[in-house]
């Protein structure tokens, strides 16, 4: 069994995962989240043809500065029919097509009206001049399959005019808790019970990460219960698993993995929280073994699963959401794990506060956290105002 850093981990669940088959047709409306499995060529020029980036006047620059003659009007949605000839401007809107013989726009601001004469200041060629194609040429490709589909690429969907678009279907990933120590959020548990918890937050990360989530039935701490469901789970397009992958008499994920030939990648990260994780495949389905306490299966699914889930839905490139940012008090640990720890990130982003916890149970902690600090493995101490990487929440 292998045990792993938090880099070469991460590297190995990228290289391992591949598209999940299938692609489906949804209305640009609809498609917002999703992963494009098509490219999106540029339909025609952008812009289609040059136009003014300001309101003021379009002039031949080698005629600035000087007084010229204005000869007509262009609005956004009009074209110019003649010429701006030697010695004539035209008065022009932003948006507008610049006329052709015009190389340059002076604004209005810089401008003095004296009936149909213009008084414009030196111009070069050029100047507020978006040019015909400079954002893009007819039949480039403006994203490639596997984008996810954002505001920026919706709005460059609709401006090719595609009203309906090819996307990768979502991944069905199945969520499997176990432990005969777990009941249901609608029960009252008893002192030696908790609530399953860690089903909702994998599903709410499913979710955001762009899969569809299905809760399975509580595996209970025996073989025969944890076998059935993991099969119920390997259905599925990807199984996530919390609990049972410690080393503790009771721990039995990865013994029936194993009795159901499965193939693992690894069994533990040098990582806290979340040790004992388990990344493997048995009868074609990818799993996640992460492990039972609450803040350790819901840093683990981030570090790990999220990548896993977007690679399996098609997309290409996947990537963690690190920022750095100034610590607010001096902080230190014992190197060897890189840790991942609730903490408060400033509202512009400069600083970060680490959030009093009490280990991996502590999801209150992790609930008022809006980042994860991140420890390297190899640093011991940082000072109050050095930098330190952040895993944005
Ligand atoms: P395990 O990884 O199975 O040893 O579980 C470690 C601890 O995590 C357990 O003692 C529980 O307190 C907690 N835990 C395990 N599964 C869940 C769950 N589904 N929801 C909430 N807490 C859990
Ligand atoms: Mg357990």
């Amino acid at each position: 069994m292998a045990t792993l850093s938090f880099r070469d981990a991460r590297q190995c669940v990228i290289e391992t995962v591949r598209p999940a088959a299938g692609i489906e047709e949804v209305r640009l409306e609809d498609a917002c989240g999703r992963v494009l499995a098509e490219p999106i060529l540029a339909d025609r020029d952008y812009p289609a043809t040059a136009r003014s980036l300001r309101d003021g006047f379009a002039v031949r620059s080698e005629d600035t500065p000087g007084r010229l003659r204005v000869t007509g009007e262009v609005a956004a949605g009009a074209v110019f029919a003649g010429n701006v000839k030697r010695g004539e401007a035209v008065e022009i809107m932003t948006g507008a097509p610049v006329p052709h013989s015009a190389d340059a726009v002076v604004m209005v601001e810089h401008t003095k009206r004296d009936g149909e004469f213009v008084s414009v200041p030196a111009a070069k060629a050029g100047q507020f001049v978006n040019p015909q194609g400079s954002e893009a040429r007819a039949g480039a490709q403006l994203l490639p399959p596997g984008s996810r589909l954002g505001y920026a690429e919706i709005a460059m969907l609709a401006a090719v005019g595609k009203t309906s678009v090819h996307v990768y279907k979502q991944p069905r990933v199945a969520v499997l808790a176990t432990g005969d120590e777990i009941v249901e959020i609608s029960d009252q548990p008893l002192a030696h019970q908790v609530r399953n918890s860690n089903a909702y937050s994998l599903a709410a990360q499913v979710r955001t990460a762009g899969g569809i989530a299905e809760i399975l039935p509580v595996a209970r701490d025996t073989e025969a219960s944890t076998r059935a469901l993991i099969e119920q789970g390997l259905a599925f397009d990807l199984l996530l698993i919390s609990g049972g992958v410690s080393a503790g008499k009771h721990d039995l994920v990865e013994r029936v993995l194993a009795g159901l030939g499965a193939e693992f990648f690894f069994d533990r990260v040098l990582i806290q929280p979340g040790q004992p994780l388990v990344f493997g495949r048995a009868r074609g389905t990818f799993f996640f073994g992460l492990p039972g306490n609450p803040a350790s299966t819901m840093v683990t699914f981030e570090l790990f699963a999220r990548a896993g889930i977007e690679l399996l839905g098609g997309r290409r490139e996947v990537r963690l959401p690190f920022a750095l940012a100034r610590l607010a008090a001096p902080f230190r640990h014992k190197p060897g794990l890189t840790r991942f720890l609730p903490a408060r990130l400033s509202d512009d982003g400069s600083e970060v506060t680490p959030e009093p916890w009490h280990g991996s149970s502590d999801i209150p902690a992790m609930a008022r956290a809006n980042a994860l600090l991140v420890a390297e493995a190899e640093r011991e101490s940082w000072e109050a105002g050095d930098l330190i990487r952040v895993l944005i929440k």
